[in-house]
């Protein structure tokens, strides 16, 4: 029920990597080829001036725009505007997280009759505003699904001493030779689609909101969201954050972080033993900016006020340009301690002069992750770049969890998929293991940033990533 207009993961991977491949020329080209909106009318450069070398078209919600109001600004102003804007508010996004820090205008997601462009370029023009960028929309990366693997497969948990060995693995499994398996005290959010918490390699690390009581229909926590025990799905705007078949994706990167290990069944995960959470914000069509925001503070506002020891978030997708306000979010997961894991992309550009986002961030708590292949090569799809990618981990054919229909049920299987996506949660089950293997119980941005600096700070040498990326090395799971 959630497959991509009936595109299957090959097809999605090649439309993505044929949209940011295609256009390089000047960014008033920008084109929109499935979309409504496009930056064509754009005359000025005042609403991609953050992005001027940028090539990627936007995929974005048609006819809605984000704007943020200057703190103080009086409602019927803001009115005032919308009426300019031939629009009306759709949603007042404000945030737990938000409100915390003390803001109270949030921000306003609007519907109006005509183009992106022109709506954004007309509210530049009200004082009151303060920014208005568009509502984008995101796409989870992976490039392909092959055929199913059988046992001896997990070359991304391997390492050069492991048995069976692959110097170009995450070396994984030399922690866990030395007892480092990963800790229950460890919580790690994933912003994605669902996962499938009752799979058999996942259900031991399912993590459950402690402040919710489940099926009782009150917000118990009082977050905001009723009966949030697994997570929550933005897309759906309910508690089921498994909703069958169409959370494969999400499902596999869950695999890959926490996969439960020496169960003697299915995959083992980088972390053995972890809690995972779902923000479920990609849908069938993939996710929004406004949608992406709110599962970033969700899982901030999880930490800060139910102190669940969320160290990180994983970020397996992509698309659209610079947000403030998406990175506002990201600043205030910063300031709680919590890494964001962000794939690089699956374009095969360079992201130094092609910004991608999320990866591309300057947020402290950023750690963008390139792909690699079972050969040590830079896998052909994967973005890249010295200064804006940091390192390179396992990305294709990687075998994980999956949902898998059989008759009228879902069961667990195991499936091969490649792209960013996949070499992102190696990255992230990382953090889980060093954090539960240091016992820390990060809670600042120093704390994340000591965090991200032994990580990057272990790395192994690479010759297919020298020079395009920041570490030059792939990620070693041992060597800390
Ligand atoms: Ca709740």
């Amino acid at each position: 029920m959630r497959k991509t207009s009936g595109l299957n993961k090959d097809q999605i991977g090649m439309k993505k990597f044929n949209l940011f491949s295609v256009v390089f020329l000047a960014v008033l080209m920008i084109t929109a080829c499935s979309k409504k909106d496009s930056f064509q009318e754009v005359q000025d450069d005042s609403l991609i001036l953050k992005n001027a070398s940028v090539k990627t078209d936007y995929e974005m919600v048609p006819n809605e725009i984000l704007v943020r109001f200057k703190e103080g600004t009086e409602s019927s102003k803001k009115e005032l505007v919308f009426a300019k804007l031939n629009g009306k508010l759709k949603e007042k996004i404000l945030t737990k997280m938000m409100e915390k820090n003390g803001d109270k205008n949030g921000i306003d997601l609007v519907s109006i009759s005509g183009t992106v462009a022109n709506a954004i370029l007309e509210a530049k023009n009200y004082p009151e505003v303060e920014y208005a960028e568009p509502n984008y929309i995101y796409q989870h990366f992976v490039t392909s699904n092959d055929t199913y693997y059988t046992n001896g497969s997990l070359w991304g948990m391997y390492g050069s001493s492991t048995s069976p060995s692959n110097q170009y693995g995450s070396q994984a499994a030399a922690a866990w030779a030395k007892g480092q398996i990963g800790s229950a005290t460890v919580y790690v959010g994933i912003i994605d689609e669902g996962y499938m918490y009752t799979h058999e390699d996942l259900a031991a690390n399912a993590g459950t909101n402690p402040g919710e009581i489940a099926g009782n229909g009150i917000d118990d926590d009082d977050n905001g969201y009723k009966d949030d025990v697994y997570g929550w799905d933005f897309d759906g705007n309910n508690s089921t954050v498994f909703d069958g078949t169409g959370d494969d994706h999400g499902t596999h990167v869950a695999g890959t972080i926490g996969g439960v290990g020496g169960n003697g069944k299915g995959v083992a995960g980088i972390c053995w033993n972890v809690k995972l959470l779902d923000a479920k914000f990609l849908g069938s069509r993939g996710g929004t900016t406004a949608n992406a925001i709110k599962a970033v503070d969700y899982f901030t506002d999880l930490k800060v006020d139910q102190n669940l020891n969320i160290v990180a978030t994983n970020n397996s997708w992509g698309g659209g340009g610079f947000s403030q306000a998406l990175k506002d979010a990201i600043d205030r997961a910063n300031l709680a301690g919590i890494l964001f894991i962000a794939a690089a992309g699956n374009s095969g550009t360079n992201n130094d002069t092609s910004p991608s986002y999320p990866s591309n961030y300057t947020s402290a708590n950023v750690i963008a992750v390139a792909a690699l292949t079972s050969t040590g090569g830079l896998a052909s799809y994967s973005q890249y770049g010295a200064t804006t990618v940091d390192l390179g981990a396992p990305g294709s054919a990687i075998y994980s969890c999956v949902p898998v229909k059989s008759g009228k049920n879902v069961v667990s299987g195991y499936a091969s998929y490649s792209g960013t996506s996949m070499a992102t949660p190696h990255v992230t089950g990382a953090v889980a293991l060093y954090v539960a293997t240091k016992g820390l119980t990060p809670h600042t941005a120093a704390d994340a940033l000591a965090i991200k600096t032994a990580i990057l700070g272990s790395v192994t040498a690479t010759p297919s990533l020298s020079g395009k990326c920041a570490t030059g090395g792939r990620l070693n799971v041992s060597a800390f």
